[in-house]
C-alpha cells in the first residue's frame, strides 16, 4: 500500500476529485487505481476564501513498486506504515500474581485494557463511582452546589476526562502507533468513524460516557476486575520493593506491580506517595482563567464566509503570546461550542474547566487562557508546594465567587481596563452553578494578571474580536496539569520503588485524553514485560 500526503483540495470538491487528485499526482490511468482510504484529513483555513482540505490517503494501485521507484525523491509518496497494535507479550499459565491498576482514567483504562488483553487478569482500583452514578453526582453539583469529593469531574470511572470536549488529539511523539490503538479501541467502544481518519478528532462528553461502559464490559470479560469507590490510600514497601496496598475498606491486597494512575487531582495520594519516600518531583503547570466568546464570533473570524460548513464544524484557536515581564500565556483546552464546567474535587474551592457535546452546537467558545509558571520562580522548596499554590488560588475564587461554589466573573473589557464587572455584556456565562460578577484581578499573582492583560489585546491580532468588552472571564483554571512529576527509570518503574509504575497525567507522564491514553499501553507494556521476565 502507497501512502500519499499532502493531497489537496478546496472544501467544496466533489466525489470523485480524490481519485483524479492521485491519478494527476502519480500520473496513473484511472484503472490502475484500485482502492484508497482516507487515512487523515485536516484542514487550511490560512486563506478564509479559499479553505483547502488537505488528506493523508492510503492507496492500492497497480506496479506499486515502479511508482514507490518512480518517486523516490518525493517525500509525499511512500510506503504506507503498517499501523497495527501488536502486543510484546501474554501471559504464561505459571503466572499468579494480579497486578493492580490504580485509577479508571484514560491511562488506567488503557493499562488495564492492555492487561487484559495480554492475559494479565488486572485488578483495577477506582476511587470514585461507575460513570452513571458518577454523572448524577457531577450533574448534582452543578445544579445544586452538593459536592461529593470522591465522585465529580476529577474522580470517577473515565477519569478527568469523561465530561470534557474529547478532544483526542496530541503532540506527543509516537513512532509506536500507539495513538492508533487507543482510536481504534474507541471506535470499537462505539466512537464515530471519522476519529479515525479526522485531523482533529473529538468526541464530547455523552458519547464517552457510553463508550467506557463498553471498555470496562471488555476488560471484565477478559478476566480483569474494576473496583469502584476504592481508594488506595496506602502502598506497602519492603526493602524499596512494592509488596501491597491498602484500600479506603481496610483491605490489604497483595501485589508487586502497580501502575499509578491516579490524574492530577489526587493531591492525597500524592502526599501519602511522598510521605512514603517515593521520589517526587514539582513540575511547572500553569494558572489563569477560562474565556469564553460567542462561538459564532470565532467562527466568522476564523472561516469567514465559510463559517457553520458541516466539515469544518465549530472554529478552534490554539494562541501563544510571550509577555515582557519573561511569562508566556497560551491557550489551552478550547472548546468550541461548549459550556464552562465548575471541576473542584475539594470543597470550598472553586475550579474552572471546559467541556461540549459532540456537537459542539453550544452558543459559546470557552478556553483556558493561562500563564505558565514554575517551581523555580513561583512555588520553591517543598515538592508539593505546588498544590498548596493551587489551594490558594481556589480558596480565593471560592470567597470571591461567594463562598457558594459560584465562580468569580469578570467582562474582558473590565479586567483590562481594571474596574470590577457589575452588568453582563453579550455573552451570558455558560457555567453553573452560577457566576459573580467581580474584579478577578484579586484571584491570581499580580505577575500573572500583568501578563494576561498583555496578552489579551495580542491574541486580538490573530482572532478579531477575541479582546471584546463583552467576553467573560471566569476563575479560576488550576487544573491544567499535574504540579508534580513521579520520576520514573526507563523500565517504567519509579526511580527509587520497584514494582511501581507512576504513569498518565497525575505522574507527569501524560497531558490529556490521548497521551494518556498512550502512556497506559506503555505502562502496561512494562509490567507485562517484568511478569514474564520474573515468573
Ligand atoms: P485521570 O483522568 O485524572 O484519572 C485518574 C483516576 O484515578 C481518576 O478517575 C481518579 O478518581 C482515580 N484516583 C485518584 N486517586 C486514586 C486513589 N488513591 N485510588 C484509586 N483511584 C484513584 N483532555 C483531552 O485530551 N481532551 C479534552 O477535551 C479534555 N477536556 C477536559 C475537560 C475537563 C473538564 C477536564 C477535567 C479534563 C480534560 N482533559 C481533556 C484532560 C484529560 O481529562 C486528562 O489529561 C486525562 O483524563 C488524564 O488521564 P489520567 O488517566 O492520567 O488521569
Amino acid at each position: 500500500m502507497i501512502r500519499l500526503t499532502e493531497i489537496k483540495l478546496p472544501l467544496d470538491h466533489d466525489e470523485d476529485a480524490i481519485g483524479q487528485a492521485i491519478v494527476n499526482k502519480l500520473k496513473i490511468q484511472p484503472e490502475q487505481l484500485h482502492s484508497f482510504n482516507v487515512f487523515k484529513r485536516g484542514y487550511d483555513a490560512r486563506k478564509k476564501s479559499a479553505i483547502l482540505l488537505i488528506y493523508t490517503l492510503d492507496i492500492e494501485v497497480d506496479n506499486e513498486a515502479e511508482l514507490l521507484a518512480a518517486f523516490e525523491k518525493d517525500q509525499h509518496v511512500k510506503v504506507a506504515p503498517d499501523t497495527n497494535y501488536k502486543f510484546v507479550a501474554h501471559a504464561s499459565e505459571n503466572i499468579t500474581e494480579r497486578p493492580v491498576v490504580i485509577g479508571f482514567g484514560p491511562c488506567g483504562l488503557f493499562a488495564g485494557l492492555l492487561l487484559a488483553q495480554m492475559g494479565f487478569n488486572p485488578i483495577i482500583l477506582e476511587r470514585g463511582k461507575e460513570v452513571r452514578e458518577r454523572t448524577k453526582d457531577t450533574f448534582g453539583f452543578w445544579r445544586k452546589r452538593t459536592l461529593n469529593t470522591e465522585s465529580n469531574v476529577q474522580f470517577g470511572e473515565g477519569g478527568a476526562g469523561t465530561f470534557s470536549d474529547g478532544k483526542l488529539y496530541s503532540q506527543v511523539k509516537d513512532p509506536k502507533h500507539y495513538g492508533r490503538k487507543v482510536i481504534t479501541e474507541f471506535v470499537e467502544a462505539g466512537a464515530p468513524d471519522e476519529i479515525l481518519y479526522v485531523s482533529k478528532p473529538h468526541i464530547g462528553t455523552f458519547k464517552l460516557v457510553t463508550m467506557i461502559e463498553k471498555m470496562r464490559a471488555r476488560i471484565i470479560e477478559l478476566g480483569g476486575e474494576i473496583r469502584f469507590s476504592t481508594r488506595v490510600d496506602d502502598i506497602h514497601l519492603d526493602d524499596g520493593q512494592v509488596t501491597g496496598l491498602t484500600l479506603s475498606n481496610g483491605e490489604q491486597l497483595n501485589t508487586r506491580h502497580v501502575v499509578l494512575a491516579v490524574g492530577h487531582s489526587a493531591r492525597d495520594t500524592f502526599d501519602m506517595i511522598h510521605k512514603k519516600g517515593i521520589y517526587v518531583e514539582a513540575k511547572p503547570f500553569s494558572v489563569g482563567f477560562r474565556i469564553e466568546h460567542k462561538q459564532s464570533m470565532i467562527d466568522e473570524c476564523r472561516f469567514g464566509t465559510n463559517a457553520g460548513n458541516p466539515i469544518l464544524g465549530s472554529a478552534d484557536y490554539k494562541l501563544v503570546h510571550h509577555c515582557d515581564n519573561g511569562r508566556t500565556v497560551y491557550s489551552f483546552c478550547m472548546c468550541p461550542g461548549g459550556t464552562v464546567v465548575a471541576a473542584t474535587s475539594e470543597k470550598g474551592r472553586v475550579v474552572t474547566n471546559g467541556m461540549s457535546q459532540y456537537s459542539r452546537s453550544e452558543r459559546n467558545a470557552n478556553s483556558a487562557i493561562v500563564v505558565g509558571i514554575s517551581p523555580e520562580q513561583d512555588f520553591p522548596g517543598n515538592p508539593l508546594a505546588g498544590i498548596d499554590l493551587q489551594r490558594k488560588l481556589e480558596e480565593q475564587a471560592y470567597e470571591l465567587g461567594g463562598s457558594n461554589y459560584d465562580a468569580p466573573a469578570q467582562l474582558i473589557g473590565d479586567f483590562l481596563k481594571g474596574k470590577s464587572s457589575e452588568n453582563l455584556g453579550e455573552v451570558q456565562p455558560s457555567y453553573t452553578p452560577g457566576i459573580k460578577l467581580t474584579d478577578l484581578s484579586k484571584v491570581l499573582p499580580q505577575f500573572a494578571i500583568d501578563a494576561l492583560r498583555e496578552a489579551i489585546p495580542a491574541f486580538n491580532k490573530q482572532i478579531r474580536g477575541f479582546s471584546t468588552n463583552d467576553g467573560l472571564l471566569t476563575g479560576v483554571e488550576t487544573r491544567t496539569s499535574s504540579p508534580i512529576s513521579i520520576k520514573r527509570d526507563k523500565t517504567f518503574q519509579s526511580i527509587n520503588t520497584k514494582g511501581l509504575y507512576p504513569a498518565g497525567e497525575g505522574a507527569g507522564y501524560a497531558g490529556g485524553i490521548l497521551s494518556a491514553g498512550i502512556d497506559g499501553i506503555k505502562a502496561a507494556e512494562a509490567v507485562a514485560l517484568s511478569m514474564l521476565e520474573n515468573a
